[in-house]
């Protein structure tokens, strides 16, 4: 098949370059051209890259960039043609969605949105999830595309149910994370041994993905991103917004959001969003706060 992948950053690349081991021809592009994947041509544009298409694929960091290379002078918009499907792997918002889609459709073009989890290393292994928001036929079109890139496809609805279903698990994601942090720290100052306890915690009923992912990091204090804190800051905000169009409260959510604006000025904004563990350790005296 012929794919334009726009996008090039932790996600973007693997993902494409798993794309071009699938025999898939590939046409790459990335705002900054630092960036390439072997045995994929690259373009000077989204529009360029999008020009013989039949599939656009999009993984890029939130809604404005994601309406930047859509819509801008230089975007795909520019080479839409009937028939063609543009798929979003980025996560971003579920309202912003539904208006991208409503354009793009007026041009006779599908749009899916399918954000993925499975972070750097599901990326790279070809072991992601994508939660995917479209019509069926699209959505049955693209299989052998997610085949490449993932090990599951959870069609959650028609278009934006994809990213509304996302930013309901990255939420819990945020939080399972934070109530780790918060027993890691706690656990320190008690003087418990944290191989033990991260032991106790996945034996018990408390076990999570989250920690089996995070806790190998977190105990050689290692936060090289998989997941960068602005990422997920991002989603917060996401989320937040979302709970406030449909007036829904999220008070656990409100006061994480405050742990991840005290980090971001902390400056580790391009850290793992495991590194919020670092402020409750500076808080509590534990002196290895960076
Ligand atoms: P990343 O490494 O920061 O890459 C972001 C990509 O977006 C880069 O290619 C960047 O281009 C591009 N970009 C940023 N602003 C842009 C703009 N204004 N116009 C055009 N391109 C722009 O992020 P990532 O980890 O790959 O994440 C990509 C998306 O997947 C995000 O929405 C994220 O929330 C989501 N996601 C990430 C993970 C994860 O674990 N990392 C997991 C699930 C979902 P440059 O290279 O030029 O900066």
């Amino acid at each position: 098949m012929k794919i334009a992948f726009l996008g090039l950053g932790i996600m973007g690349r693997p993902m494409a370059a798993n794309l071009v081991k699938a025999g898939h021809e590939v046409l790459v592009w990335n705002r900054t051209a630092r960036q390439h994947v072997d045995g994929a041509r690259t373009a000077v544009s989204p529009a360029e890259a999008a020009l013989d298409a039949e599939v656009v694929w999009t993984c890029v960091a939130d809604t404005a960039a994601e309406e930047r290379v859509i819509f801008s002078e230089d975007g795909v918009e520019k080479s839409l043609r009937e028939g063609m499907i543009i798929v979003d792997s980025s996560t971003i918002s579920p309202s912003a969605t539904l208006r991208f889609a409503e354009r793009v459709n007026a041009y006779g073009v599908h749009w899916v949105d399918a954000p993925v989890t499975g972070s750097k290393i599901g990326a790279e292994s070809g072991q992601l999830i994508f939660i995917v928001g479209g019509a069926a036929e699209p959505v049955e079109y693209l299989q052998p595309l997610f085949k490449a890139m993932g090990k599951l496809v959870l069609h959650m609805g028609d278009t934006g149910k994809g990213q509304s279903a996302k930013l309901c698990m990255n939420l819990m994601i945020a939080l399972i994370y934070e109530g780790f942090a918060e027993a890691f720290t706690l656990g320190q100052k008690l003087g418990v041994d944290v191989h033990k306890l991260v032991e106790l915690i996945q034996a018990s009923m408390v076990r999570s993905g989250v920690v089996d992912y995070k806790a190998p990091f977190v105990l050689r204090h290692d936060f090289s991103p998989n997941f960068p804190l602005r990422l997920m800051h991002k989603d917060i905000h996401l989320m937040l917004d979302a709970a406030k169009e449909n007036r829904v409260k999220l008070p656990a959510l409100e006061t994480v959001d405050e742990i991840y604006e005290l980090s971001s000025e902390e400056g580790w904004d391009d850290l793992d969003f495991a590194a919020t563990l670092q402020l409750l350790e500076k808080w509590a005296g534990l002196g290895r706060g960076k």
